[in-house]
């Protein structure tokens, strides 16, 4: 009887260890090797040239980086990262500025490389951490920037300068910034060059090569190279996204005929899911559009918004008559009309998904009609996607998929594109961005196929602060803030970890309200306990349960009367042995909220 006894208590506290972890499933993520000689306290430095980056290694989203020299900082990107199924009613994840917290005054200038949220959808919640730079960008990108801005009028005005390809802009006596044309999926996309007195650090923002691209001009990639021969490059820092595919982007060219082959072979009405960021996409779309005769029409709220901004600024190029309105299509044979439109995520609200759940308001999938659209799926989307396949074909649709509407295919140059650009660049040091951390490393091996030696590769974390010298490089003991920033509606930062963890708990296992009337003058328990579940087990199916409970909850009050009685701290009680009770019944962690009402 004593061992049992024992044994039940041993398992009990082992349990109760179980039990007041944290729910959070957080999964360690290992930072950059911890080689001592490149890791130094700078408390004798002063000045020099630092890289920090405050989002967008590791990761695939919200890009921001710093360049400081001495007491002077140039940022560059302040970009989005969406939420994801680990992050209930999350909108997105923004850089994490806050090592300009103490040197906002230092921050000169502020570019920006091109219009995707990635790169500029954060300016309106980082915009009270920077201080006051001087904005540049170029047009496209300063049009949607603009447009981005006024989604929050709250936090403006900004006032952008525009650049374009080929300038030079002196910043301070110490650094300039020239930015260059390279080639992406939207146009106006910029490289951008910081001279420094210690040599140039290059950014070549999101880019592949094209030497015949739609839309827009080929790269600049003379002046890269008169750079880099003429005053050579210190740094260079580029686009990991593409590092672990085989051989070339995607040229403009295939994607023409593939698409033109997709127009060709089409039945009915043709209904292209694609992303809104792809402008070039969208214009070869509208071009082959026109040579079969089709009109075009455009829906989803940021599809139509960027065809407005592109039109305007002359970005898009669309003979008259050929786009329409949605309330237009009934006027032309089905097979006339090419629907370009965004939700090819499966997300729920969004185009696509109400078209095939036939709630769209104009669109009616008919059987014999076309869809397509991209053939990847984000990871988290699987399911949402296939359920959007599987309506569109209950609705007799002939259904295609295809990886040039994905949002990186043909954006984002694959290996022989990065090969060329570190060819181009011929870099002392290497730094890989914008990418998974596995994208990152594989980046850094090709830089040493290149001949960049490989102490020379810095595969750094958000937060690492690179110290930069003319021959070498090292990590700062001392890291900046790094943890999360979440948006969640318009609350920027409000959403901490507690919070988020209570929506995965919540999620998971539901929550369970018990109302405890105490009498004020005893401090006993009266009338039997209410007890509230949500989400949890179903109660009435459980009496034996909600007895013991209520039994547990007069125990617990009685206990405390004979002490000072203090309703927080009954409340804890409450909550902690109804948890623990609870969990060793039933493995759940339910979150438990006690509602003590004196009488
Ligand atoms: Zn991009
Ligand atoms: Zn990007």
């Amino acid at each position: 009887m004593a061992s049992t006894r024992t044994s039940q208590k041993k398992m009990n506290r082992a349990e109760r260890q179980r039990w007041l972890k944290p729910v959070v499933r957080r999964v360690r993520v290992l930072r950059e090797t911890e080689r001592k000689e490149d890791r130094r306290s700078t408390e004798d430095k002063v000045g020099g040239l630092k890289i920090i980056h405050f989002g967008g290694l590791g990761e695939v989203g919200r890009n921001m980086s710093a360049i400081q020299y001495d007491n002077e900082i140039i940022l560059i990107d302040a970009g989005v990262r969406f939420g994801d199924e680990k992050m209930p009613g999350i909108d997105f994840i923004i850089p994490n500025a806050s090592y300009l917290d103490d040197k906002k005054d230092m921050v000169k200038a502020m570019f920006f490389t091109h219009g995707h949220m990635d790169h500029i959808g954060a300016l309106p919640f980082v915009l009270d951490k920077i201080g006051d730079p001087d904005f540049y960008a170029a047009p496209l990108t300063k049009a949607i920037l603009m447009k981005r801005m006024d989604e929050f009028k709250d936090r403006g005005p900004v006032n952008i300068n525009l650049i374009q390809p080929g300038d030079e802009i002196k910043i301070s006596n110490k650094l300039s910034v020239k930015v260059l044309r390279i080639n992406h999926s939207i146009p106006d996309d910029l490289e951008i060059i910081v001279k420094t007195p210690i040599g140039n650090i290059v950014h070549t923002s999101d880019f592949k090569f094209d030497d015949t691209p739609v839309n827009d001009k080929p790269a600049d990639v003379e002046e890269m190279e008169r750079m880099s021969r003429e005053e050579g490059v210190l740094l260079l820092m580029s686009d990991s996204t593409g590092a672990e595919n085989e051989g070339h982007s995607l040229s403009e060219q295939d994607i023409t005929e593939n698409l033109d082959k997709i127009f060709r072979e089409s039945t009915g009405m043709l209904v292209l899911g694609t992303f809104a960021s792809l402008i070039n996409r969208v214009q070869q779309i509208i071009t082959i559009a026109e040579k079969y005769g089709r009109k075009v029409v455009f829906d989803g709220y940021s599809m139509k918004t960027n065809v407005e901004i592109c039109k305007k600024l002359g970005y898009l190029k669309m003979a008259k008559g050929t786009q329409i309105m949605m309330d237009e299509i009934d006027n032309y044979p089905r097979n006339k009309v090419v629907a370009v439109v965004t939700g090819a995520q499966g997300e729920g609200n969004a185009v696509l998904m109400r078209i095939a759940n036939g709630e769209h308001k104009y669109v009616r999938i008919l059987k014999h009609d076309t869809i397509v659209f991209s053939s990847s799926v984000i990871p988290g989307n699987e399911k949402d996607v296939q359920f959007l396949k599987d309506q569109l074909y209950r609705n007799g649709a002939k259904v295609l998929n295809y990886k040039m509407l994905d949002v990186h295919a043909g954006g984002h140059g694959n290996k022989e594109d990065l090969r060329r650009m570190l060819q181009l660049m011929k870099p002392k040091l290497f730094m890989p961005i914008h990418g998974q951390y596995s994208m990152m490393i594989n980046h850094g091996l090709m830089a040493q196929e290149e001949g960049v030696e490989e102490k020379n590769i810095i595969i750094g974390d958000n937060g690492t602060v690179v110290h930069i010298e003319k021959d070498g490089w090292f990590f700062d003991r001392n890291k900046a803030p790094s943890d999360y920033v979440f948006v969640d509606g318009l609350g920027v930062g409000d959403i901490g970890n507690v919070v988020l963890r209570d929506r995965q708990v919540l999620a998971e296992d539901g929550f369970i309200v018990i109302v405890v009337l105490v009498d004020s003058s005893t401090h006993k328990v009266k009338t039997s306990p209410d007890i509230i579940s949500r989400g949890f087990v179903y109660l009435k199916e459980h009496k034996d349960l909600l007895m013991q409970i209520r039994k547990k909850i007069r125990h617990i009050v009685e206990v405390q009367q004979m002490r000072e009685p203090n309703a927080a701290y009954l409340k804890d009680q409450i909550r902690n042995q109804i948890g623990l009770f609870l969990f060793q019944k039933t493995e759940r962690r339910p979150m438990v909220l006690p509602v003590l009402i004196e009488v």
